[in-house]
């Protein structure tokens, strides 16, 4: 019988690919190894240090933009008329694998894919493929994505074969119409039928809703009962004012404390210790058994335990998703083969982390607080 192990812990020169026999006293008389893992993961001569940012907040949590384009024009995240970025400014699939395993190797433990629509990334699966090597070895806990689910039905078993466990759909409307209203160009009927498409594969799908005054607050009472009845967790999400979307950012915005107090009047909800790693706070509704989650990142930040970073399609690292800092990784990507100059970037950008994000949405701030829309950053 051969074992697979993690090398990470040894201190020895391996060569990827190979298969060795252990030597230990401990180990005479155990099976062949065979190394799982790839030269650029694994490098032996300088074990990258872990990512700790001045707040001693550990990183251990990756955002990735794999595309800044998007088959739907959501009204509070892009405007009509985008114009997208050039093809050579995005990363090739195989440069966004060698940024996110370089991130892995500084212990990142959660992977998120996302974009604008990760999805529609031509060739986007062999990129699952590939970092689900680190699910193999034990380096990564999670690989996931969030997606509007256009192309859940024709991708969801491929995720799932990936080693995708969980994933997040947008969706912030069950009436048809208003669905085609709110994202310009989407059909609901395709997202449902995506969904369904998940859960027969396995996936746990959980439902993002962003809240939008005066469109979708008298329907969140409905989405929780229909995403419960459904086996599914909702979170509701504060609109955030990232990128000119063409129309005011006070008009949309619904203060989830308020969300919260009509939910109330409606269901009995009880607050519970859940969390995924992301900046949720969840409840359980009482008479329908489910999870409900908050991402309130105006009515109450979540900074001082924020463990993400976020990168965009064309390698340029974010540090916080409501500050302008960032950090070009692409060129110390390119500039060769190795990861030395890479791990460097990344941890002079940590060094600059910021302690929170201060996103403010009132008749003083006409502008959005980011010029740049959460397309961009990944939301
Ligand atoms: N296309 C994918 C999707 O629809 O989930 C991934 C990218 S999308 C930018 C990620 C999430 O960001 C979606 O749930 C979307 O509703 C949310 N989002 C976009 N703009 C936002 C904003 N200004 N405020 C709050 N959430 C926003």
């Amino acid at each position: 019988m051969r074992s697979v192990i993690n090398l990470s812990s040894l201190r020895l020169p391996i060569a990827p690919g190979k298969l060795y026999i252990a030597l230990s006293d401990q180990d005479r008389d155990s099976d062949p190894m065979t190394v799982t893992e790839t030269a650029a993961d694994f490098d032996l001569a300088a074990r990258p240090a872990p990512l700790v940012d001045p707040f001693n907040r550990a990183i251990t949590y990756l955002r990735v933009s794999v595309t800044d384009r998007c088959d739907f024009r959501c009204v509070y995240c892009m405007s009509e008329n985008m114009s997208f970025l050039p093809k050579a400014d995005v990363l090739t699939l195989e440069e966004l694998d060698r940024l996110c395993s370089a991130f892995v190797a500084k212990g990142v433990r959660k992977l998120r894919l996302t974009g604008g629509e990760p999805l529609v990334r031509r060739g986007i699966m062999t990129l699952f493929a590939s970092l689900s090597r680190h699910l193999a070895a034990g380096t990564l806990d999670e690989l996931t994505v969030t997606t509007n689910g256009s192309q859940l039905a024709r991708y969801a078993s491929e995720l799932a074969g990936h080693g995708v466990r969980r994933i997040n759909v947008s969706l912030d409307t069950l009436d048809p119409d208003k669905f085609r209203a709110i994202t310009r160009w989407g059909e609901l009927d395709k997202v449902l039928a995506g969904i369904a498409a998940a859960k027969a594969a396995g996936l746990a799908v959980k439902i993002n809703a962003v809240a939008l005054k005066g469109v979708n607050e008298d329907e969140l009472v409905r989405l929780t009962e229909w995403a419960h009845g459904e086996g599914m967790d909702l979170t509701i999400i504060e609109v955030m004012p990232l990128g000119d979307i063409g129309e005011g950012r006070l008009d949309q915005y619904l203060p989830l404390s308020m969300v919260r107090a009509r939910l109330a009047e409606r269901f009995t909800l009880e607050d519970i210790d859940y969390r995924t790693g992301g900046p949720a706070r969840y409840v359980r509704v009482a008479e329908t058994g489910g999870r409900l989650g908050f991402i309130t990142p105006l009515t109450h930040n979540f900074c001082e335990s924020c463990n993400r970073v976020r990168i965009t399609c064309t390698g340029t690292l974010f540090m916080c998703l409501g500050q302008e800092d960032a950090a070009d990784l692409r060129t110390p990507l390119r500039a060769s083969e190795g990861n030395e100059l890479l791990y460097v970037a990344i941890d002079e950008a940590i060094t600059r982390k910021p302690k929170g994000h201060d996103f403010v949405i009132d008749r003083r701030h006409k502008r959005p607080a980011l010029a740049r829309h959460m397309s961009v950053t990944g939301g």
